[in-house]
């Protein structure tokens, strides 16, 4: 951990050294070398409001105008959270972290998740990061969830367990629509690896319908996990 740290330092500044720096999520060049974001992408991040439903996140009231009420009322997690919309710069974050990786970009996520999160959220709970599938995660190098969760962690010394694993066939969830993720996700095995912890709060990039988060949260349940959150760096607001 603290080679990985090290070497992670290490090409961090001879990137800089070689390239100027630049805006982690729209990569415009930044005059100031510490800045992560331009002032642009800093102005238009895009904070939810305080008021939320606690069950599934988004904002108060969350039934509004659909079917059902609450999203998350039949869920297996009993609460959801995220700082921002996925939208605008928080958008680019995401894509940012999934398609070039990077522990910088895991560590300013880290850094507004704890800023914002309510604080009895990150009280008591061990961090599992939601599974990428190992296909993917070889062909990718690195798993996104994780990065966030061992950046979380260190900033808040919180315990974090990678206890969740998926097996099964990949399937590719973008362009799918909301019943065929929610299918694909119960498809995935999951299983819990070892005596899985007691307080949960699992760690996602992006919270879009909450099949996933539903399907991590039985799983660990199933395993004796008395409560499980859920918190993700983004969430997708219903149009
Ligand atoms: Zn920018
Ligand atoms: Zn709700």
């Amino acid at each position: 951990m603290q080679l990985a740290d090290l070497l992670d330092r290490l090409r961090a500044e001879l990137t800089a050294a070689l390239a100027p720096p630049s805006c982690l999520a729209c990569r415009t060049p930044l005059a100031d070398a510490h800045a992560e974001l331009c002032v642009a992408c800093r102005r238009a991040l895009p904070w939810l409001p305080e008021l939320r439903c606690a069950r599934c996140g988004l904002p108060s009231p969350c039934g509004r105008g659909r079917r059902g009420g609450c999203p998350a009322a039949g869920a297996a997690f009993e609460r959801a959270w995220a700082p921002l919309a996925h939208d605008g710069p928080a958008r680019q974050l995401v894509a940012a972290l999934k398609f070039r990786g990077g522990t910088q970009v895991a560590r300013l996520m880290a850094a507004q998740i704890a800023a914002s999160a309510p604080r009895e959220l990150l009280d008591g709970v061990t961090l599992v990061p939601v599974p990428l599938h190992p296909a993917r995660r070889r062909a990718r190098g690195f798993d996104q969830a994780a990065l966030i969760a061992a950046a979380l962690a260190s900033r808040r010394e919180l315990p974090l367990a990678r206890c969740l694993e998926r097996r099964g066939a990949a399937t590719r969830q973008l362009g799918s629509g909301r019943a065929a993720r929610r299918e694909a996700a119960e498809r995935q095995l999951l299983r819990v690896r070892g005596p899985g912890p007691a307080r949960v709060l699992l760690v996602d990039d992006v919270h879009t319908t909450g099949a996933t988060f539903d399907a991590c949260a039985r799983a660990l349940k199933a395993a004796g996990a008395e409560q499980v959150r859920a918190i993700s760096y983004a969430r997708a607001l219903p149009r």
